[in-house]
């Protein structure tokens, strides 16, 4: 992208009314534009963002086994009477009448819809286990939406269902989106803890929140720290071996680590004081088994090895995808701007013409962008008129993690400069090399 051409409307003010810093960093990038309370527009360079975070959470889902399909943002309020959620759910849930007076909501979450599409085709115990999920915007009337998309009313999520034939082999789908949430976070470049949660309204037993560690977290969290070590890294998960799964939850589990609404005081008192932490956390996920609380009301049957007819053993499981995009800045920013990691980069690196108008520089500018094109890399390149401070000052701030300086000068030495945002450290090389280079760094997020 060029950036001469591009729509990225930066503002040089801190905008007043963002309380906290990545919300005052997306609007300051032109990430997002706020059209009501708690809802946004994505701007090109946000909706990037937001695309690369969906892109990953699809390829984790897709590894684990998981099927994606798409449900509609409004839903028949029948189908919640059926499970007693209509008028349970209270003031969140966004009402709608249609020209017939048909009742109708804005899904604040899909378990009664996902039950519906399950019973019309699923009968036996053969076609299972399944998991289907969707991506899909969310509305809950917050009382207070705030801190720009990490609180909003209308948000994204990515929301998942496991259908089983009983309780085991439900809990080992449990323990399966445990261990993708865990790798998916990770490609983002974020730690995310898992922490034992008390389950809200959509109910069940078992549910672990996953929490990024952050000052400006809603959750007051209490934890030992050795839990901020652990990596799942690059290591092969079999997911159809749910033994191996379950060790891997083991090992991320077994450390004390809850949110306020689980804590105990007496157990917390076991963790030795030098790794005893209180803190605050971000929740970008949860997951859930709820058994058949929602196939016995709604007659969700599947007919067992046994020959008997049973509800069917489901959980949910949700990915705050909006939220994360506000989350990875709360974890990877600083006095300049936003430091995105590699997984989720709009742009993959900027390049900055020095000296725009000059035609060797220009023509040393064209190279390289066509060169990481070619690399299958996606570059921005700034090629306005801008003095060359400007141009720094808005690579800063929209954190691309690369970027490439090609000036007069360098040029005459036959090298450019590649500078890495998170360190600030630079390097000088050829052009040939610098794409190289970040064809390989690029190559091992993928
Ligand atoms: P919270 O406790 O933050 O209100 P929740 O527990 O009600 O969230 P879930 O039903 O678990 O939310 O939804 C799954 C994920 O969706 C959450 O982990 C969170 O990341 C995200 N999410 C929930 N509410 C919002 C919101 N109002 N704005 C943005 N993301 C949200
Ligand atoms: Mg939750």
């Amino acid at each position: 992208m060029r950036l001469s051409r591009y729509f990225l409307p930066v503002l040089k003010e801190t905008p007043a009314e963002a309380q906290i810093v990545s919300h005052r960093l997306m609007l300051r990038a032109g990430m997002i534009k706020q059209q009501a309370a708690g809802i946004y527009s994505w701007l090109p360079l946000g909706f990037r963002v937001l695309r690369r975070i969906e892109q990953i959470v699809h390829e984790e889902q897709a590894r684990a086994g998981h099927i994606a399909l798409l449900m509609p943002t409004l839903q028949p309020a029948d189908l919640w009477r059926e499970s007693g959620r209509y008028d349970a759910y209270g003031q969140e849930m966004l009402r709608v009448t249609d020209r017939h007076k048909r009742d109708l909501l804005y899904g604040p979450t899909n378990e009664e819809m996902i039950t519906d599409i399950f019973r019309s085709h699923v009968s036996s115990y053969r076609d299972l286990p399944l998991t289907l999920y969707h991506i899909q915007w969310k509305f809950r009337d917050e009382i207070r939406p705030r801190f720009g998309v990490m609180r909003g009313r209308e948000f994204l999520m990515k929301d998942g269902y496991n259908f089983d034939v009983d309780k085991q082999a439900a809990l080992d789908a449990y323990n399966r989106h445990m261990v993708s949430y865990l790798r998916t976070y990770e490609r983002m470049g974020l730690t995310a803890i898992p922490m034992r949660a008390a389950s809200g309204p959509i109910g069940g037993d078992n549910t672990h929140e996953f929490l990024v560690l952050a000052q400006t977290g809603e959750s007051e969290v209490f934890y030992d720290d050795r839990v901020t070590g652990l990596k799942l890294g690059n290591r092969a998960v079999d997911y159809y071996n749910p033994e191996a799964v379950k060790a891997v939850c083991e090992e991320f589990t077994s450390l004390y680590a809850r949110t306020d609404e689980t804590h105990d005081e007496a157990a917390f008192a076991e963790v030795p004081e030098a790794h005893r932490k209180v803190g605050r956390g971000i929740e970008v996920g949860q997951i859930f088994y709820f058994g058949t609380k929602y196939s016995e009301p709604m007659g969700a049957m599947v007919v067992n090895a046994e020959g008997e007819r049973v509800p069917v053993h489901m959980g949910s499981h949700g990915i705050g995808v909006s939220r994360l995009a506000g989350a990875i800045i709360e974890a990877s920013h600083d006095e300049r701007g936003i430091i995105w990691p590699e997984g989720v980069t709009p742009f993959h690196c900027g390049i900055v013409n020095l000296r725009q108008g000059d035609s060797a520089t220009d023509a040393a500018c064209e190279g390289l962008y066509a060169a990481l094109q070619a690399r299958g890399l996606e570059p921005l390149y700034d090629d306005t008129q801008e003095r060359a401070g400007a141009k720094f000052a808005t690579m800063d701030l929209i954190g691309l993690p690369w970027r490439l300086t090609v000036g007069p000068r360098g040029l005459q030495k036959g090298v450019v400069e590649l500078t890495c945002r998170r360190s600030g450290e630079s390097e000088e090389m050829s052009a040939e090399a610098a794409v190289e280079r970040l064809g390989e760094i690029y190559a091992a997020h993928r």
